[in-house]
């Protein structure tokens, strides 16, 4: 019987599929005496899982390709080393189930492995990952980590960390849900790059059963469980409908009365510029450079990597702005070789720009790196820090940059309320700022963008929110420069007329976001998008301020 739940719309759009979820970590199995008829099979048992494992992985690794090959193939050799099936195998006679047996000699040589050298410590991580594939096979629970299909589904997680990314398939994702991570998550911003639509923050959505179909609106927020026939027809229809309605709009963002407002893309690296452009992106107002870092946890991309991976990216955009981002390390972007592991709150840690003031000599690397991707391009580049906290902090980014011969204007991220209610002192130091609304909300509200049940709190809408990006804005106004939004408010197309009205001079946001806002800015004149701002700020809630802004929009221009 169809069922409604509902959850926080974060990426526009309707996907209908059947659900998989994500598999979590593998419990450990219990500790059970089998009797010693049953050693045979068990015996067996293991052996077939093993098997089926490393012939899994050894296909993986064909699709891969590349570095991914390499370490899938070794991970497929881990799970069929003798002397570890010899250990299993012993473990069985003795008594022990299939399942614990494998999950206790791989726990033996996992402290082998530890103590054995750097390397092999560095190892660690791939044989657990290949214990608790065989140990969910012999338990026939999901795999962990992404899911195994051929077909497409609607992928449903607890939560999803940047690193999960990369194994995500966008032609076989149609859609996203998670229980936690509010509207301004890293799964709600990769549900946006990726095209998809997603909900965050619905209670219970773990628990709907795999292969169950669902609809799942990511513009109201509403997951519809098993939908009738009706349903679904009405959520395609309307979704067409919506999307025809969007291809007709086209051309730079302004308002009907032609104040210029570019639209910008953000981007974590090469491989999302195509639905930019395709998106008529003027540009990339964040290029999130720490996904090129999350490649490998354990170094830095070398100097040549960079250079291409920039590069690719500038030449898309031959006359247009490119703001790039320097590394984002640390919080919910953790990178082993620069976070620190023992902060007792890591948001409020060596996170940033700390992290690379602490590390001038990746600091330094992505800046000539960046110089040198640039050389002999016609491109706007645009270089900001993220977590600038005071003026102190704009004059070491601004240092570096020119000690790194940058040929390219410096901003700061304006995404601590400090940064925020100084503005104009940043503004001595560096030539625009960016508000990160994701992380200003987070720091604002004392409300961690990760945990769901925060997300009223989240809620860009937020009056305060609002008040703050207002004083950003007046202030570069002030001093002649720009202040844009790349955080996820800008994707919000309400929203981005009251930013619009606060005197926000470019918004940054998804490339799936770029349509529904440029319509909506060309339906409204600059007088009503600052009328709408003034009104949302005079509320005391998020929903008033929603509903007030909604009111005065909806009025003849
Ligand atoms: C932000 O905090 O708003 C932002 C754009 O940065 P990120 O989401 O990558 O932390
Ligand atoms: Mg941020």
């Amino acid at each position: 019987m169809e069922t409604t739940l509902r959850g926080v719309g974060v990426s526009h759009g309707v996907a209908i599929g059947q659900v998989r979820h994500m598999g979590t970590a593998v419990l450990e199995p219990p500790v059970k005496e089998i009797p010693a008829e049953e050693a045979e099979r068990e015996q067996q048992r293991a052996r077939h899982a093993v098997e089926a494992t490393a012939a899994d992985l050894t296909a993986r690794g064909n699709l891969a390709g590349g570095e991914a090959q390499a370490v899938l193939e070794a991970q497929a050799l881990m799970a069929q080393d003798p002397e570890l099936m010899a250990d299993v195998d012993r473990r069985i006679a003795a008594g022990g189930t299939a399942e614990r047996s494998v999950y206790d000699a791989f726990s033996r040589y996992r402290e082998l492995l530890a103590g054995a050298g750097e390397y092999m410590a560095q190892r660690v991580a791939d044989l657990d990952d290949v214990r608790n594939r065989i140990v969910a096979r012999l338990l026939g629970v999901p795999m962990p980590g992404v899911p195994d299909s051929d077909e497409p589904y609607v992928l449903i997680a607890r939560d999803l960390a940047p690193a999960d990314t990369a194994l995500l398939d966008p032609t076989l994702v149609l859609g996203f849900v998670t229980e936690e991570g509010g509207p301004t998550s890293h799964s709600a911003i990769l549900a946006r790059a990726l095209g998809v639509p997603a909900v965050v923050a619905l209670p219970g959505a773990s628990e709907i059963t795999e292969g169950t179909v669902v609809a799942v609106d990511g513009s109201t927020g509403d997951l519809f469980v098993e939908p009738s026939g009706a349903k679904r027809a009405e959520l395609a229809k309307a979704a067409e409908e919506r999307r025809a309605a969007l291809a007709a709009s086209s051309g730079p963002g302004a308002t009907s009365d032609g104040h210029k407002v570019p639209l910008l893309a953000n981007i974590g690296g090469p491989g999302d510029v195509p639905a930019a452009v395709e998106a008529g992106a003027e540009g990339v107002g964040l290029f999130r450079t720490e996904f090129l870092f999350l490649d490998d946890s354990k170094n830095a991309p070398s100097r040549d990597k960079q250079i291409q991976s920039y590069r690719s990216v500038l030449e898309a955009f031959p006359e247009g702005r490119v703001v790039v981002r320097v590394l984002d390390a640390g919080a919910d972007k953790p990178l082993d070789f620069l976070t620190p592991t023992d902060e007792p709150n890591p948001a409020l840690g060596v996170r940033g720009l700390r992290t690379l003031l602490d590390h001038p000599d990746i600091l330094a690397t992505q800046l000539t790196a960046l110089a040198e991707a640039a050389e002999g391009l016609p491109v706007h580049l645009d270089v900001m820090a993220p977590m600038v906290a005071d003026r102190h902090d704009a004059r070491a980014f601004a240092d570096a940059c020119r000690t790194a011969g940058l040929n390219a204007k410096f901003g700061a991220m304006v995404e601590i309320p400090s940064a925020a209610l100084r503005a104009r002192s940043l503004l001595q130091e560096v030539e625009f700022l960016s508000l990160g609304t994701n992380d200003l909300a987070q720091y604002t509200f004392a409300a961690d963008r990760q945990v769901g049940a925060l997300s009223r709190l989240q809620d860009p809408w937020q009056p305060a929110l609002l008040d703050l990006i207002a004083l950003a804005a007046d202030a570069a106004r002030t001093e002649g420069k720009s202040c844009g939004v790349c955080g996820e408010a800008a994707s919000d197309p309400l929203l981005a007329c009251v930013l619009t009205g606060l005197g926000v001079t470019s918004l940054s946001m998804g490339a799936t976001a770029i349509p529904y806002v440029r319509a909506t800015l060309a339906n409204h004149t600059l007088a009503q998008c600052e009328r709408a701002a003034a009104a949302a700020r005079a509320t005391d809630t998020a929903d008033e301020a929603r509903r007030a802004a909604q009111a005065v929009l909806s009025e003849e221009g």
